[in-house]
């Protein structure tokens, strides 16, 4: 494979981006970057400093001087913040509820896609987020845009956590819908030329295949 090679998966919160660009990674040997940890990791840094996401010149400062580690472990990616992992602790409520006005900050995007570019440099990649395929990576080679139903994304996030109630998980996805969708900068939307999947009623196996196929093919 030819090296710089791109693949983007772009979707919304539970859409299946995260489980099914991880097995993409492993299936074709690529570079697995999780953009949504980066900015996890910078608001789970501001909570730390009770630094409120309105507080835009603190939270560019933070973005400026913080360090972001994403690093294979055997275990699945692991994430370090200042040295210290924090793998877990960015997946909590509290990071969920403040992560979208804090990846709404221009500056911060500045950082994050300058950081993203950087860390794919020379590398096969596979990159998930919001907006790889249209702004970090345009001319990728594979673009990808994983949707689901509402109800389907908040059943498969109110899986994977731990003390919360299936209301709020909905009140937060959809939340996270309507600020990474309507802002200015990098909204959350499918690039023109991406490959459009619904997840909705497919298993994971089934959106890995067909993705597979487009980058077998391609
Ligand atoms: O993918 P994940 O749910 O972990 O992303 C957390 C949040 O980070 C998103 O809701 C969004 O606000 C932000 N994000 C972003 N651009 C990306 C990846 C994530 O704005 N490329």
């Amino acid at each position: 494979m030819i090296k710089g090679f791109v693949v983007a998966i772009d979707g919304p919160a539970g859409s299946g981006k995260s489980t099914v660009a991880k097995r993409i990674a492993k299936r074709l040997n690529l570079l697995y970057i999780d953009t949504g940890a980066m900015y996890r990791a910078l608001t789970l840094a501001a909570l730390n400093k009770n630094i409120s996401p309105s507080d835009v010149a603190s939270v560019i400062n933070l973005a400026k001087k913080i360090r972001i580690k994403l690093e294979d472990s055997p275990k699945g990616l692991k994430v370090a913040l200042n040295g210290v992992d924090v793998t877990s602790t960015i997946r909590t409520p509290q990071v969920n509820t403040c992560v979208s006005d804090i990846a709404k900050i221009k500056e911060v995007r500045e950082i994050m896609v300058l950081e993203q570019r950087k860390l794919a440099q020379g590398n096969n990649v596979v990159l998930e987020g919001r907006d790889i395929g249209t702004v970090v990576f345009p001319k990728a080679k594979f673009k990808f845009f994983l949707d689901a139903g509402v109800d389907e994304r908040t059943k498969r996030r109110f899986k994977e956590m731990q003390g919360v109630s299936i209301d709020e998980v909905k009140t937060n996805v959809k939340q996270r819908d309507k600020i990474d969708s309507g802002r200015k900068i990098a909204p959350l939307k499918c690039a023109d030329d991406a490959v459009y999947i619904d997840t909705t009623k497919m298993s994971i196996d089934e959106v890995v295949n067909t993705i597979l196929k487009y980058v077998k093919h391609g």
